[in-house]
């Protein structure tokens, strides 16, 4: 109609070719727009999709970097100061050789938890559920007091562990709890270290109601501010002057990879409890094989 020619001007046919002219071009023109425009904020979410992926990606490493330097600083300090004992034995104008070597064993001990630490890391990341056992909690307890006692006698903390011979097996990747149970009682070391007064370090092993196992590591020290029960379990939060603020966070993928929940809640009169929960291993139970505490138990502690 736009071309259609008209002979005279000002005629309705005339108006009407007008008319055509300027709806098909504003049209057209506005089709183009909305087209530009939806093309450009396509554009625009995907550079914004694309750089939010990259930041998680970011993200995870540096939670696997800071997750490996957190598990790997023990056993480290562990090898430093056996390496230090070690040299001191051998450094004597008679060199005690059996001490010496027995320094060199334990720095072997520490590099082999040190290399487990790092795959359980991997394996955590990866949710990998192959190194999975029948667990008996109570003895990965023992384990975990045996392996922090130096810290605990340094401090003066008494321990005072209650294990119940009735809890059943769990079912689990033994480096990742005994992880955890470590995180909960080095914490309730440091927690206790900067307070005076009297020092106890609770550890208990109870059936849970459901069928499970609840273990809960109280401790007599700071506490932990109202505002900071669910903050604590978040990945970089520290209130420590050397802390990495990822240990709760590792301990609770861990146990959520379990199926399991760790919560934390006040101790009485003073200090805080974490807790942790595990389903029952369907096919054995602990009651089978009830043990007893070993030797090496800090001096207070108590079934
Ligand atoms: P880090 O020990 O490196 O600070 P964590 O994730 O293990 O990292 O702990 C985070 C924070 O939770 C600690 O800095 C501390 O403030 C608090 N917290 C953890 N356990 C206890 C406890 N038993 N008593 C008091 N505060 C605790």
């Amino acid at each position: 109609m736009v071309s259609f020619p008209v002979p005279v001007r000002f005629s309705v046919g005339w108006y009407a070719a007008r008319v055509c002219g300027l709806l098909s071009s504003s049209l057209v023109l506005f089709v183009l727009l909305y087209e530009i425009t939806t093309l450009y904020a396509r554009l625009l979410r995907a550079v914004f999709a694309q750089r939010r992926e990259r930041e998680a990606r970011l993200m995870t490493g540096d939670a696997v970097a800071a997750a490996i330097a957190h598990e790997v600083r023990q056993p480290l300090s562990g090898m430093v100061t056996n390496a230090d004992a070690g040299l001191r034995w051998l450094d004597r104008s008679t060199p005690d050789l059996d001490k010496a070597k027995a320094s060199f064993k334990l720095i072997v001990d520490d590099g082999h938890r040190a290399e487990a630490a790092i795959e359980s890391i991997r394996a955590n990341f990866k949710k990998d559920a192959r190194n999975r056992s029948s667990l008996d909690i109570n003895e990965l307890i023992r384990e975990a007091l045996a392996l922090t006692r130096g810290d605990l006698q340094r401090h003066r903390i008494q321990v005072q562990a209650e294990l119940n011979v009735q809890v059943p097996h769990v079912r689990g990747d033994r480096i990742q709890i005994q992880q955890v149970l470590l995180n909960l009682i080095t914490n309730a070391i440091d927690s206790m270290a900067v307070k005076d007064g009297t020092r106890v370090l609770g550890v208990r092993s109870e059936v849970h109601d459901g069928g499970g196992v609840v273990v809960s590591v109280a401790d007599t020290g700071t506490g932990i501010g109202s505002q900071e029960f669910e903050r604590i379990f978040d990945p970089l939060f520290t209130t420590k002057s050397g802390g990495m603020g990822m240990g709760l966070s590792i301990c609770r993928s861990i146990i959520e990879a379990h199926d399991g929940r760790l919560w934390a809640s006040p101790n009485k009169p003073e200090g805080a409890v974490l807790q942790f929960m595990l389903a029952a291993d369907g096919a054995r139970s602990a009651a089978a094989s009830p043990r007893e505490l070993p030797d090496n138990l800090p001096s207070g502690s108590r079934l």
